[in-house]
C-alpha cells in the first residue's frame, strides 16, 4: 500500500522485516525482491507520490514538487556546480532520462584491482544486467521519436569520424514528448515510481510517502529500526512519527542524503571514508544556434551519444532544455538574453559527462540532516578535458551547419567559427571562468570494499560497522563510473537483496531452529518432574 501522511489517524508502529529509506534506483530493487521472496518490506520516502495524470508538462511546477531544493542543489567549491536530486517515489529515475548502460569493463577492473572486490565478477554482473533490461524494457531509442536536434549532432559527429549511435532507455512506447526531466506523462519511462515500486507494493511491501527517516535504531551493533517523522507536504511543518522495528535496515537516500544521516546517528564512520570520495561526472553543455527549427524540446531529451572520446573519460549525450530551462542557463542578460529567447526554435544543444581523474569532492553535516553540505574542486586534469568537450561539441555543432556556439566559459561564451575554436583551444582557463555547470551522478560516500579501514560497506553491501545495516544506492560504488549510473545501482542493489534474504532466511531458520529447541527442552523439564513426582509418591503418581 502507498500510505500518504494525511490519510494517518496519528503516530504509526510498525513490526517488518526490512526497513528501506528511500524509493530510488537502489531502494525499488530491493523492496520488490524482497517483498516477492515473501519478506515484509516498508519504505520510508520523504517526497511525495504522484501519478502521471500529475505530470503536466510544466517544468516550474516539477521541480518544486519532484525535486530537492527545486532542482538547485549546489556544490561549495570551485567552480560552483548544480547537482539536481529527485525527491519522490521512485527518487531520481521518476526525473531521469531514462538512459541505461552497463559498467565499463575497465572500470569493473579498477574496482577489483584496487578496491579488493573480485567476488563481483562480470559473469554475474550480466546476469543481473540482462534480467534488469528485460524488465524495464530496456531498448536503443527509436530514430523516429529520438528529435532532430539529437540525430543532426549524431549525424555530424558521424561525418567527422567520431564514433556513437542510439542511447538504450528504459522507455517502452516512448512518444517523445521531451519532458522525462519533469516526469514521464505517458508512463511509457519505466523509472522506479512505474515499475519496481508497483511490483514491490502488489507483492505486500508498504510505503510511506512524505515520511523522513532521521534515527536508525541500534542495538548492540546491531540495526533494529528506524524512526522518521511525517511532513505536512502543504506547510513543511513535522507532523506524526513514524517508528519501524526491522530485522534488516536498508538505508538507499541517495549519494548526498545517505552519508549525512549516518554522521547525524554517529554510526558507521570509524573508516573516517563517510561522506569522501564523491563524484559526480561534472557537464559541460553547448546551445547552437542553427540555421533551420530544431524543433526543441521535442522529441527524446537525451536518444543519442558520442562515445569516441570515452578511453579519455569524456562521454557526449544529448540533452535538450524546455525554453523556461534555457532561460535560466543563459549566460548574459538583458536585451541580449531577450534576443537569445526569440531564437529559441532554432537552437540545438548537446552535453557532455566527464569521468573524473583528478577532482575532488565530500559530503559533510550541515546544520541538520537534511542539509548536508557538499564541497567539489575541480582537478586541472578535469577542467582540460570538460574544455576539451565544449570544443568537441562545438566543432560538431559548426560541421552541422551552426551559425555560432554559445558556451558555459567566460571570455569564450559565443564562438563564431573554427578561429574561435582554436582560441579557446589555446586558452588555459581558471576554475572560475567556466559557470552554469551542473552534474547528475553524484557517487561514492559510502564506498564498497575489501578492507574496513578504507571503506563503509563490505561487497554484500552491509556495512563493516553495524551488522543488518545495508547500503543500496549510489553512495556504495567505489569510483566514477564514466557511463550513466542507474543500472548499475540497480544491479548492485538486486545483488544485495540476495543476501539480505539469505540473512532473513538463515535469521528464520535460527529462530525456528531456537524455538525447537526451546519446547524440547520444556518437554525434558516436564517429564523430569513427573518422574520425580511418580518416585515421591506425590499426587498423579498412581
Ligand atoms: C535530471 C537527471 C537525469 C538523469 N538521467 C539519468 C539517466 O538517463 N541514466 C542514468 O543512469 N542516470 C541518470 N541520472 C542519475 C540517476 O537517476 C541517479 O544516479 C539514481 O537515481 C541514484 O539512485 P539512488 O538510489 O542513489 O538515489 P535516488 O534515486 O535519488 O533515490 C533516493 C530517494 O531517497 C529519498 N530519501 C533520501 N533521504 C531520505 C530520508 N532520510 N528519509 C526518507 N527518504 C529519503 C529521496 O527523497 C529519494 O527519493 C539522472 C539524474 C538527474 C538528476
Ligand atoms: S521522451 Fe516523453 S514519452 Fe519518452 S520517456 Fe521521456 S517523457 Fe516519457
Amino acid at each position: 500500500m502507498i500510505v500518504k501522511p494525511e490519510s494517518l489517524p496519528g503516530d504509526v508502529r510498525r513490526e517488518a522485516d526490512v526497513v528501506i529509506i528511500g524509493s530510488g534506483a537502489g531502494g525499488g530493487p530491493v523492496a520488490k525482491e524482497l517483498a516477492e521472496s515473501g519478506h515484509s518490506v516498508v519504505v520510508i520516502e520523504e517526497g511525495e507520490h504522484f501519478s502521471r495524470q500529475d505530470f503536466d508538462f510544466r517544468a516550474g511546477d516539477a521541480l518544486t514538487r519532484l525535486y530537492r531544493d527545486a532542482g538547485q542543489t549546489v556544490t561549495l567549491g570551485l567552480p560552483v556546480i548544480v547537482v539536481p536530486q529527485g525527491k519522490t517515489v521512485g527518487g531520481t529515475t521518476t526525473v531521469n532520462s531514462g538512459t541505461c548502460l552497463r559498467i565499463p569493463r575497465h572500470v569493473l577492473k579498477r574496482w577489483h584491482l584496487e578496491h579488493g572486490l573480485k567476488d563481483i565478477s562480470e559473469d554475474e554482473l550480466n546476469l543481473l544486467y540482462a534480467a534488469l533490461e528485460e524488465y524495464l524494457f530496456v531498448k536503443r531509442a527509436d530514430p523516429e521519436v529520438a528529435g532532430v536536434n539529437n540525430l543532426l549532432f549524431l549525424e555530424h559527429a558521424g561525418r567527422l569520424g567520431y564514433g556513437g549511435g542510439f542511447l538504450p532507455r528504459n522507455a517502452k512506447d516512448c512518444e517523445g514528448f521531451g519532458v522525462c526531466a519533469y516526469g514521464c506523462p505517458s508512463g511509457a519511462k519505466q523509472s522506479v515510481n512505474v515499475s519496481f515500486i508497483p511490483d514491490a507494493v502488489a507483492a505486500g511491501a508498504d510505503v510511506y510517502t512524505g515520511c523522513r527517516a532521521e534515527r536508525i535504531l541500534v542495538r548492540g551493533g546491531r540495526a533494529v529500526g528506524v524512526c522518521g517523522r511525517f511532513t505536512d507536504p502543504r506547510t513543511g511543518k513535522r507532523t506524526r512519527r513514524l517508528e519501524v522495528r526491522a530485522s534488516v535496515v536498508v538505508l538507499a537516500g541517495g549519494a548526498v542524503q545517505t552519508p549525512s544521516l549516518l554522521m547525524h546517528n554517529r554510526i558507521c564512520l570509524s573508516s573516517g571514508q563517510v561522506g569522501k570520495n564523491l563524484s559526480i561526472h561534472p557537464c559541460g553543455a553547448t546551445l547552437a544556434l542553427m540555421p533551420e527549427v530544431v524543433g526543441n524540446p521535442k522529441g527524446i531529451p537525451q536518444s543519442t551519444y558520442v562515445d569516441e572520446f570515452a578511453p579519455e573519460g569524456i562521454m557526449l549525450e544529448g540533452v535538450t532544455v524546455p525554453p523556461a530551462v534555457m532561460a535560466i542557463t543563459l549566460p548574459w542578460g538583458g536585451r541580449r538574453h531577450a534576443e537569445t529567447m526569440r531564437d529559441y526554435p532554432f537552437i540545438a544543444s548537446y552535453g557532455s559527462m566527464i569521468s573524473e581523474h583528478d577532482s575532488a569532492g565530500k559530503v559533510v553535516a550541515g546544520p541538520s540532516a537534511r542539509q548536508p553540505l557538499t564541497f567539489y574542486w575541480l582537478g586541472r586534469e578535469d577542467l582540460d578535458r570538460l574544455k576539451r568537450s565544449i570544443l568537441l561539441m562545438a566543432e560538431i555543432w559548426f560541421a552541422a551547419g551552426a551559425r555560432r556556439v554559445y558556451t558555459p566559459i567566460d571570455g569564450f561564451k559565443e564562438l563564431s567559427g573554427i578561429r574561435d575554436l582554436k582560441r579557446l583551444s589555446r586558452a588555459r582557463l581558471k576554475r572560475a571562468s567556466i559557470y552554469g555547470l551542473s552534474a547528475y551522478h553524484p557517487m561514492g560516500t559510502c564506498r564498497m570494499g575489501s578492507d574496513p579501514h578504507t571503506s563503509v560497506v563490505k561487497s554484500t553491501c552491509e556495512t563493516w560497522e553495524v551488522e543488518n545495516l545495508f547500503i543500496c544506492d549510489a553512495s556504495v560504488l567505489p569510483t566514477s563510473l564514466g557511463v550513466n549510473p542507474q543500472l548499475t545501482i540497480m544491479a548492485m542493489a538486486a545483488r544485495a537483496a540476495g543476501f539480505i534474504d539469505e540473512k532473513l532466511e538463515s535469521a528464520s531458520l535460527r529462530e525456528e531452529t531456537a524455538g525447537r529447541l526451546e519446547r524440547m527442552r520444556a518437554r525434558l523439564r516436564s517429564e523430569k518432574e513427573s518422574v520425580a513426582r511418580r518416585l515421591s509418591g506425590g499426587p498423579g503418581s498412581g
